[in-house]
């Protein structure tokens, strides 16, 4: 049994001890629980306590290629791995790369990326994984399985069938996917902004519905994710949503496009999006930050602040660590949470607090529509100790975790410090 004392309940200003029973679960939770014999205390002191922090949207397979090798000491014709400006030089790059891929390669670098999620209190990840002709033998999906076993312990992974080159555009692929969804994945992944013809975008998520059905498996698609006005793969999957009955089981990851749409175009696709239930993750820092191009600067973020408004399910992830697209990225929430409050220009405390649920309870949502989530009696006790004294003093100074729990047991603490000398 563990016992914390006087934590406060997810920063709401309610102060409460919380008692842990041995499976993992949570016992108590009321004003002065006192602790029995053999029992463990943690004393919170007034700090919060936080259901786990949900990251729907990684890409651990590509993970610290940018560690490797820079392009400066090889010239671009002999580009290895390195981050790049541009999206199309930032793919030339990650294609190279993944010709290279090993199952051992890629569970080392995504072990090493899982491990920072979690030490920063995030023990529910889902990691899209890329199935292509790049990788014929998925030594992609090799190496996540590797991985996901190793850190079994301390984290929940979900892995997802990602066709990152295109299903009707990389012929071969379709089969691969399946092989992979037979090898452990769990979601199935689409990207029919890959494809070069409109029919072939909407067969690609016909294929990807058609194989959900099959493994009874959640959606979770990159979706119009460029700044063409004329995408229309999001809209299309809000109606298979629908058509199929999928509601609450579909996630779109980045869908910048409608950004770009005139408003009684978007505002119609935001309708079906709200009807159909489909999650819309923003992944805001990495998209403020890629694809240089010509003015306006970044391929923009989606429209967060009308579709939460709406009552549309947004939330965000930190998409990537140091790969071909990203140089940084931390794993830490509050480092990416903090960059969202920036792109949807949520600057009170009650917008810094639907950020905080875009990083928790709104990411669970995604993660597992039938999950028991958050700090109540008889749910896994995964939360986190935060040292702050709300959600936006957190953000603000993505404040210390001492203590990291999954299913009642510390396993990791982030102390964030800093003296004056
Ligand atoms: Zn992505």
């Amino acid at each position: 049994m563990l016992l914390i004392k006087k934590a406060n309940i997810n920063g709401t200003g309610t102060i409460a001890d919380i008692l842990i029973d041995e499976n993992g679960k949570y016992k108590e939770i009321s004003e002065n629980i006192t602790a029995s014999d053999g029992t463990k205390v943690i004393e919170a002191n007034s700090m919060m306590a936080c259901p786990t922090f949900v990251n729907t949207h990684m890409h651990f397979d590509k993970a610290y290629t940018s560690y490797e090798q820079g392009r400066q000491s090889f010239g671009k014709e002999n580009w290895i791995s390195s981050t790049e400006e541009t999206l199309e030089d930032a793919i030339f790059v990650m294609h190279e790369r993944i010709r290279k891929y090993t199952p051992e390669d890629v569970a080392r670098r995504a072990e090493r990326a899982i491990r920072d999620c979690v030490m920063y209190g995030t023990t529910k990840l889902r990691s899209n994984i890329d199935i292509s002709m790049l990788d014929p033998n998925l030594n992609a999906v090799k190496g996540l399985l590797l991985a996901k076993e190793a850190t079994k312990d301390i984290c929940d992974l979900q892995l997802v069938a990602f066709p990152q080159e295109g299903i009707y555009c990389d012929p071969g692929t379709d089969k691969l996917m399946e092989e992979a969804m037979e090898m452990g994945c769990d979601v199935v992944g689409g990207m029919p902004a890959a494809e070069l013809l409109d029919e072939h975008a909407r067969a690609h998520v016909d294929f990807v519905f058609d194989m959900a059905e099959k493994y009874h498996a959640l959606i979770d698609m990159h979706i119009d994710q460029s700044k063409d006005m004329f995408d229309r793969s999001l809209e299309y999957t809000a109606w298979k949503t629908m058509e199929r009955g999928w509601q609450g089981r579909v996630t779109g990851g980045h869908c910048t496009s409608i950004t770009y749409q005139n408003q009684s175009h978007a505002i119609k696709v935001m309708k079906m999006l709200k009807n159909a239930d489909v999650n819309i993750c923003a992944n805001t820092q990495t998209m403020a930050i890629m694809g240089i191009d010509q003015e306006p600067r970044t391929r923009g973020v989606t429209r967060i602040r009308e579709m939460v408004d709406m009552g549309i399910n947004v939330i965000t992830a930190q998409d990537t660590i140091c790969d071909g697209f990203h140089l940084y990225g931390t794993g830490d929430p509050l480092d990416y949470g903090l960059v969202g409050c920036y792109c949807a220009q949520y600057n009170t405390p009650e917008t810094a607090r639907i950020m905080w649920d875009m990083l928790t309870s709104r990411s669970a949502r995604a993660f597992d529509p039938d999950a028991k989530y958050g700090i109540q009696i008889g749910n896994d006790a995964d939360l986190n100790i935060v040292d702050a004294p709300s959600v936006h003093e957190a953000i603000r100074i993505r404040a210390s975790r001492p203590y990291i729990l999954r299913r009642g047991k510390v396993i990791a603490g982030f102390e964030r410090k800093a003296a004056m000398l």
